[in-house]
């Protein structure tokens, strides 16, 4: 008698697509996954298409095959064997213990379309492969699959408002692709079940670590116990994965003659020293700095579905703005703006923006992202085009004189204001902010706030909380880059 298969649903044989040591983890060792929060953010994001596409495919009769592992698949026959004429979402159907569902049934003539719906912009290999497994399933399943589409964002939606996303999902023909993998699928269904019941396999890191999905076992597969990680010298993900696979753990362990690049051999550098590293200049190009100073950072959304009539998916929209005021003499003002009324804010941001910044002094910001979010919203609103492209013209970017001229072996290749900031003002660190500590955060935790998150408002206590955390962690923001000033310029 052959051994029973072991039991595989869709995503764990993506997951064996992209690497079957991570297939095997998943099943035996789940313990060693770290879940990020932009995993979680995108999963939340995946929901919500997916929700978007019953509104948009649903019709009066049609049925969602609620999520139970008792009787879902029993609940999808029992709906085909009744004859149903109507969309079905969320039909189970296992084949040789490979589970799947299927986004969206809708039947046509004697047979179906059937949908898969991404929250991605468009069709990826790995999607033709994914429609491929539901291809296989539901044929073998005696379902007639007449054709087989991958429904995807359509980034040039514009959404009109009172929750009419017509429009929004674009629809790919995948069928002729689809039924040339069947090969492929019975391949992969064989390596998935090997990776599931066999010993872990032995595979080694490198890019597909991060490709197509950055994978929850990477602190367990990649050496991050060393007090500088080999990934700490940055670069691209094969050369780092060489040297890991070559036996390196810590940055220090690497040969500096196996160092090519200039920035590897400068972190290499300055972390065998054990030192940071303060370049001259920094100081004299800060001092030359008239005041008033504007600190500035913003906060954006870019949700795949649009909130606020006008926008587009994924549109990066700024919600929330902070601002450190330094005078000449050490005087230093803050400012911010932030509104959960849940009306698009993005007209009295830029308004009450220009009040803040005034006509004089530079606006300091951290990378270029405040330039590209005012130059949207000079795009959004021409009629305030003139004070925002003059704001602009002040903007002084920190960013790059803080990587030409320090490094601190603690930074780990990293030049992002949370790396640098504990490691030139150690009495601040984002791990102590409450709640929301990173920009993706911040964005789901607005969107919690105003009730676009759940489908529902939050609590009165939860609201207030949300509040207390994206005003602290925006704030935190500018006032890390105050502190970053004053390190590198003490006087001033
Ligand atoms: S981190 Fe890389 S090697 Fe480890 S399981 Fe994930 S994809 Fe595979």
């Amino acid at each position: 008698m052959s051994p029973p298969r072991p039991y595989l649903s869709k995503s764990r044989l993506i997951s064996a697509w992209q690497c079957p040591k991570k297939l095997h983890l998943e099943k035996h060792h789940k313990d060693l996954a770290v879940i990020t929060s932009q995993m979680e953010s995108a999963f939340a994001g995946g929901h919500q298409v997916g929700d978007i596409a019953q509104q948009l495919y649903g019709t009066d009769q049609s049925v969602e095959v609620e999520f139970n592992f008792k009787t879902m698949v029993a609940e999808t026959k029992r709906l085909i064997d009744n004859g149903a004429d109507f969309p079905i979402f969320e039909a189970t159907f296992r084949y040789e213990n490979v589970l799947i569902r299927a986004d969206v049934m809708i039947p046509e003539g004697d047979g179906w379309h059937i949908i898969e719906v991404k929250a991605s912009t468009s069709v990826k290999d790995y999607h033709v492969l994914d429609c491929a497994i539901q291809d296989w399933v539901l044929r073998n399943s005696g379902i007639n699959v007449l054709s087989i589409s991958l429904a995807h964002i359509n980034n040039q939606f514009v959404y009109q408002g009172d929750g009419n996303y017509d429009g929004l999902l674009l629809e790919n023909d995948l069928t002729e692709a689809v039924r040339a993998m069947e090969y492929d699928v019975l391949e992969l269904v064989a390596k998935a079940r090997e990776a599931v019941s066999g010993p872990e396999p032995l595979i080694d890191v490198g890019p597909h670590c991060n490709k197509p999905y950055e994978c929850q076992f990477i602190s367990h597969c990649w050496p991050m116990d060393a007090q500088y990680p080999v990934t700490g010298l940055g670069g691209g993900k094969a050369r780092l994965a060489e040297w890991v696979v070559a036996g390196y753990r810590d940055i220090r362990d690497v040969k500096r003659s196996e160092i090519t690049a200039e920035q590897q051999l400068r972190i290499h550098r300055v972390t065998e020293s054990g030192k940071a590293e303060v370049l001259p200049g920094a100081r004299e190009i800060l001092e030359a700095l008239p005041y008033p100073r504007y600190y500035l950072d913003f906060e954006t959304i870019g949700p795949a579905i649009p909130v606020w009539k006008g926008t587009r998916p994924y549109a990066a929209l700024p919600i929330q703005w902070s601002c450190h005021i330094e005078e000449e003499g050490g005087e230093m003002r803050h400012e911010e703006f932030l509104d959960l009324s849940g009306e698009p804010p993005m007209w009295a941001l830029a308004e009450q923006l220009i009040a803040c910044l005034g006509e004089t002094g530079p606006v300091l910001m951290y990378t270029s992202y405040e330039k590209t979010v005012i130059n949207g919203l000079i795009e959004m609103f021409p009629d305030l085009a003139e004070p925002l492209a003059a704001i602009v013209n002040r903007l002084w970017d920190l960013h790059p004189l803080v990587k030409t001229h320090y490094y601190h072996p603690d930074m780990l290749g990293s030049w992002s204001v949370k790396a640098v900031l504990p490691c030139m003002a150690p009495h601040m660190d984002y791990s102590q902010l409450e709640g929301i500590k990173e920009g993706m955060a911040a964005s789901d935790g607005f969107l919690e706030a105003i009730g676009s998150r759940a489908g529902r408002a939050p609590t009165v206590e939860r609201k207030a909380e949300l509040e207390e955390q994206l005003l602290r962690y925006c704030k935190f923001d500018t006032e890390a880059m105050v502190e970053i000033v004053r390190f590198l310029a003490p006087t001033t």
